[in-house]
Parts: structure tokens; C-alpha cells; sequence
């Protein structure tokens, strides 16, 4: 579900690859060249040796450097065309003699900090390449350098090339979310229209929604339909480690959209840097608080005419500081959900497009089989398809890799357990448990298959498949959850006559569940329709955030009992089933052992009939 990275940032590994191979290069050459250059033109020998090569005349003519004396042979001798050797340190006052009395011309080079210094600087040339590139890389800007305005925080100053042109084709579902973007385009292509008759347009757009649901798609599509400058950045682009820098980039951002108007600004995770000032969370760091202030500062210093609209992202909305919801800041705002049956139908089409699906593939059911998935998650799983599809060497995605890489999304890789018979047993049987109460309750949803292969974090599961979207959730079905999510439980005490530690995460979502229904939903007659919640949910994280206690302890004693009862008299639902119900029970589970998954058919033809007959032998367990 992690978020894609910017298209601008995607190719940022192979260049900084690619660049440091070729600093490598120069280095190597300016190194090693030289020395073997050295090495077959000019030979080191000792100072004796050079001295009898000048009176023997081989050498006509020297340079003495600092300690060194050297000069070109006569005649090449082999690959060698010349002679150095060290000076030695006590001077030998024989030498210049010599070389006048063999007539040999002197030159002299002064090898002090001159020559140190041209030596140097080629190397202070490229780590000062280096370390620019690398700033560059940091700051987020990928490509080559195309001009002194695009340094540092050159970025900003242009309009993002997109690379291709995504419109709001690509969006599948979020109509809504949709339609409210698309009133921003018209007035960005028609600012008069909107001006002469006074009307205002909102300058902060807040996209808000769970992750991969396409807040990024939809303002990558607004770019595209827009047809106006759309400056494009990222919260944590922000975040630097020099206090300020954040800031002016905002500032500079701002100034070049307001010159290009009309103009987008698009601020994608604006959390990173517009978490609540002064709590701490996410370091409470100088750098963010300024850089979110001047945001504040330039959504402020708009006037109403001016034709830039600032769109943000977020799924963290709870943790956005207040001030930048006030009107005249992000005061507009738009919620993507996760995608109905039929929008996943919708996402499903448009990422299929030019995948080899077979005939047989049915994208309808995919859709019903994948309540909850996000737009994200849909298009993971058909890549995870075609992965499996070609592991298998084959030439088109079948339902099976489609099924594959759905349990693989849903619940993780297989894992490969050593899982002794007797657990195996106690495995089989808990999930039956669950399955039989599922099958046998009226309200709980459709089964849909169940497993003892061990998947990420779960031994087994037994899987169900609501018929449709539910938006609000009936009594009577979350009665039938509570009771099958015991029944696992349950079978291991009326089956196997004792319980194990395999009931650990049903107990949580159980208690988690009649909490709820006793603290939200009002569903105990005692306590009545009263909030009695001790944390907030956050609809977009599935976490809860604790809140302070507004009611008595004695009521938060009452709101136990309530919810230990609710949870026994589910427990008791659930074993009075699986009593009722136990042979064909144990025929499910052996059913479980021999095959280790089963279907709706399997299941209903095993618990309605208590038919196993058809099974084919035990097969060997793995
Ligand atoms: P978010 O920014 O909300 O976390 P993204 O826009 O990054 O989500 O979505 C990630 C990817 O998932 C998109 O690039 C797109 O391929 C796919 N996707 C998400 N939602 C949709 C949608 N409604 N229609 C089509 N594709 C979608
Ligand atoms: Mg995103
Ligand atoms: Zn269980």
C-alpha cells in the first residue's frame, strides 16, 4: 500500500549509480594513467646508476626537481625513453661539475606550492562535484543540470514535466472527489468567468483518504486536464537539515506559481511537514515549524482574484495542525474512499488493460472477491498475478494466479511451518469450529474458503465474502461475527475437550468488536445509546487514538460487564452449534487435514450433508 514514488524521483538510484561509476572512472584515470605512463617511459633507477649513464653520455639532458634528478635516453632502450632517480638528501657537490663537463643542459623546476596546488586542484574540482551532485540528489531533484536557475532549489521554480499524461480516465470511481477537482479546472482555464460574477474559489483543496486510493493519481489527472503550470512537491522535500531552507523554498514556490497564474501547487503528504506545531510528534523540529508557518504566511497573503489553487494530500488528517484547516486555508475538502464493488470493477479494467488475462478470468468476481482492497492494493494484485503467472511459465494470467496473489495481498506469503500431526489436528479442527458456526448462522456473511496453510502472521483462516458493501452493520450480523469468531475456540473445547493459545487474536477482535457494540452502538440495554468510547477511531489507519474518560468509574465497570456478557453468551451460541453439529464437525476438520483448503462447495456439501465420501485419500501432510 506504500505510496509510489514521484515519477520526477524514480530513476534517482540508476543516475546516482551511473554518475558514480563515471567519478570513479576519473579517478582511476587521473591516478593510475599517470603511473603507467611512468612506469614504461621513464625508469626509476639509483642515483649511481644515473650519474654513470650521464658520463657514459646515454643522457644529454636533465631536470633537477626538489629530489629528483631525471632526462631522456638517447636511444630508447626497450620501452624505457628516459631515467629519474632521487637526489641524495646530503648534496653531491660532484654533480653539477660533472654535467658541465659533459655539456648537459640543466633545467630547473621549483616543485613547491605551485606545482602542489595544480596537483590538488582537479581533485578539489571533483569533490566539489561530488558534493553538489549529492545536495542535488538530496534536495530531490534528479537529472542533469540544465542551467544556473535550476540549482538547489530549481525544482520549484519550473512547472513538473509529467511524463505521460494522465487524466481523469485513469481515475477510476471517486466520483465525487472527481467532480469537485474538475470545478477547480474550470476555473483555471477560465479565471474571468468565475470573477465576473463574484465567486471566490477556494484556494486549499485538501485530498484526504485512506492510502493508495489515488489522492496522487487525481492530482497528477488534475495536471493533465488542467492544461496550466502545476508545481508538484512532496512534504518531506521540505524537511532539510538547515533551518530556513524549507521556508525560502516555499516562499520562492509560491512566487513563481503566482507569476505563472493561473497555477497549481500541489503539496503531496503535506503531514510530513503540517503535524500540530509544539506536540513533539515527528520530532517537533524548528525546520518543520517555520516551513509550515510560511505555507500558512502564503496561503494567507492571497487575495481572492488571484488564479492559483493549492491542492495538498493527506491520509493523516487527524495529525494536521488546526491552523492550516481555518477557512482561507485548506477549507475545501475532498474524501476519496476506499472503492465500492463496482469502482473496483472500474480500477480493476483500467489496470488490466494490457495484462494477457485469460477468457476464463471473470473481473467481475475479483471485484467481489476484494471488499476492502484500495485502488493500490487492486493494482498490486494483478502484477502479484502475472508474477505468479510467469513463475509458471505461463503465456496468460489465470484464475488460479489470480486467486494466488489475492490470498498473497490479503494474508501474506505461504510460510513453511513444521507443524506436527496433533497440532495440525487442533488447527483443522479450530478453523472448522469457525466455519461450521459461519455455515450455520443465518446472518453471518457467505464462506468463502478456509485454510490451515499458514500464511503471514495466521496459522489458517477461514475466509467469508460479504454479498455487498455494508455501510452500517446490522445487529443481528455483528451477533453472528462475535459468535464466529468464538467458534474456533469453541470447537477446540467441544472436539478436542480442552483450549490451546490459538484463540489469541479471535479473543481481540471479539472483545474489540462487543466493545463497540456497548460503548458506540448502544446495543446493551442497560447502558442505552450512550458514548461511552475511550479512544477515537481513525477512520483512515484502523487505529484508535485514547481519550480522556468523561464518564464515572462505576459506568466503566458496567461497560466490562457488558461486554464480558455479550462475549459469554457468543461463546455459548457458538458451542450449542458445534454440539449440535459435532460429527459432521470432525468431517470438516479431517476434511481440512486431507486437502488443507476447501471451498464453499467443499464446506456446504461437507456440513450439510456430512458428505466426506468424495475426498480422495489422506494425502501426506507437509
Ligand atoms: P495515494 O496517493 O492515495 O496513497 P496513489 O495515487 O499513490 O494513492 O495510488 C497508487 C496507485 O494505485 C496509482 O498510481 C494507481 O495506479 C492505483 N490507483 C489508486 N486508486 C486508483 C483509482 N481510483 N483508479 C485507478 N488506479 C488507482
Ligand atoms: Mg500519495
Ligand atoms: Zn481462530
Amino acid at each position: 500500500m506504500a505510496n509510489r514514488p514521484e515519477p520526477q524521483n524514480g530513476n534517482l538510484g540508476i543516475q546516482q549509480v551511473v554518475i558514480s561509476i563515471v567519478l570513479l572512472v576519473l579517478v582511476f584515470g587521473m591516478l593510475v594513467v599517470p603511473m603507467i605512463q611512468d612506469r614504461t617511459a621513464t625508469q626509476t633507477v639509483p642515483y649511481s646508476t644515473f650519474k654513470s649513464r650521464i658520463e657514459e653520455g646515454a643522457i644529454r639532458e636533465v631536470t633537477l626537481a626538489d629530489r629528483m634528478i631525471s632526462g631522456p635516453l638517447n636511444s630508447a632502450e626497450g620501452d624505457v625513453t628516459g631515467l629519474s632517480a632521487v637526489l641524495p638528501a646530503q648534496n653531491d657537490p660532484g654533480l653539477l661539475p660533472l654535467l658541465e663537463e659533459m655539456d648537459v643542459p640543466v633545467t630547473a623546476v621549483n616543485s613547491g606550492d605551485g606545482s602542489i596546488i595544480s596537483m590538488l586542484l582537479p581533485w578539489v574540482f571533483l569533490l566539489g562535484f561530488y558534493i553538489w551532485l549529492m545536495r542535488r540528489f538530496r534536495s530531490g531533484q534528479a537529472g542533469l543540470p540544465s542551467g544556473m536557475e535550476n540549482l538547489m532549489s530549481g525544482r520549484f521554480l519550473k512547472p513538473a514535466k509529467q511524463p505521460r499524461k494522465i487524466t481523469f480516465d485513469d481515475v477510476a470511481g471517486q466520483d465525487t472527489a472527481k467532480r469537485e477537482v474538475f470545478e477547480l479546472v474550470e476555473f483555471l482555464r477560465d479565471p474571468e468567468r468565475f470573477a465576473r460574477v463574484g465567486a471566490e474559489v477556494p484556494h486549499g483543496v485538501l485530498l484526504m483518504g485512506p492510502p493508495g486510493t489515488g489522492k496522487t493519481l487525481l492530482a497528477r489527472a488534475l495536471a493533465g486536464e488542467a492544461d496550466v503550470p502545476f508545481f508538484s512537491t512532496t512534504g518531506s522535500e521540505f524537511i532539510e537539515v538547515f533551518v530556513g531552507v524549507g521556508a525560502g523554498r516555499v516562499r520562492k514556490m509560491f512566487e513563481a506559481a503566482r507569476a505563472a497564474a493561473p497555477a497549481i501547487i500541489f503539496i503531496d503528504e503535506l503531514d510530513s511537514i503540517g503535524r500540530t506545531r509544539g506536540t513533539g510528534l515527528g520530532g517537533g523540529h524548528d525546520e518543520r515549524e517555520q516551513t509550515l508557518n510560511q505555507i500558512l504566511a502564503e496561503l494567507d497573503g492571497f487575495s481572492g482574484k488571484e488564479a492559483v489553487v493549492v491542492l495538498a494530500a493527506t491520509n493523516r488528517p487527524d495529525v494536521l495542525d488546526p491552523a492550516l484547516l481555518r477557512p482561507g486555508r485548506f477549507d475545501r475538502h475532498v474524501t476519496l474512499n476506499l472503492p465500492d464493488k463496482a469502482a473496483r470493477r472500474a480500477i480493476l479494467d483500467i489496470h488490466a488493460k494490457d495484462l494477457p488475462l485469460s477468457k476464463e478470468v471473470d473481473l467481475d468476481e475479483v471485484a467481489a472477491g476484494t471488499p476492502g482492497f484500495s485502488g493500490a492494493d487492486l493494482k498490486n494484485l494483478l502484477n502479484e498475478a502475472a508474477i505468479t503467472a510467469a513463475r509458471t511459465s505461463a503465456r496468460e494470467i489465470r484464475p488460479s494466479d489470480i486467486d494466488e496473489a489475492r490470498d498473497k495481498v490479503m494474508m501474506g506469503t505461504v510460510r513453511t511451518l513444521a507443524i506436527q500431526p496433533e497440532e495440525r489436528h487442533r488447527l483443522a479442527v479450530h478453523e472448522a469450529g469457525h466455519t461450521a458456526v459461519a455455515h450455520f448462522l443465518p446472518d453471518a456473511d457467505p464462506l468463502y474458503k478456509v485454510t490451515i496453510i499458514p500464511r503471514g502472521q495466521a496459522l489458517g483462516g477461514t475466509h467469508m465474502l460479504p454479498e455487498n458493501e455494508r455501510h452500517t452493520l446490522p445487529e443481528p450480523y455483528l451477533r453472528a461475527q462475535l459468535t464466529t469468531l468464538l467458534g474456533g475456540r469453541a470447537a477446540e473445547q467441544v472436539v478436542m475437550g480442552s483450549l490451546s493459545s490459538g484463540a489469541d487474536d479471535d479473543i481481540k477482535r471479539a472483545t474489540a468488536l462487543a466493545r463497540s457494540m456497548v460503548a458506540r452502538w448502544g446495543m446493551d440495554d442497560t447502558l442505552g445509546p450512550m458514548d461511552l468510547r475511550e479512544s477515537d477511531d481513525h477512520p483512515f489507519l484502523g487505529q484508535s487514538i485514547a481519550r480522556p474518560r468523561n464518564f464515572s468509574d462505576a459506568t466503566a465497570g458496567q461497560v466490562d460487564a457488558a461486554v464480558q456478557s455479550l462475549l459469554k453468551a457468543s461463546e455459548a451460541q457458538a458451542i450449542d452449534i458445534l454440539t449440535e453439529h459435532k460429527t459432521r464437525v470432525q468431517a470438516l476438520a479431517a476434511a481440512l487435514i486431507a486437502q488443507e483448503t476447501l471451498d464453499a462447495d467443499a464446506i456446504r456439501s461437507c456440513l450439510d450433508n456430512g458428505n466426506v465420501t468424495h475426498l480422495p485419500e489422506r494425502t501426506k501432510p507437509t
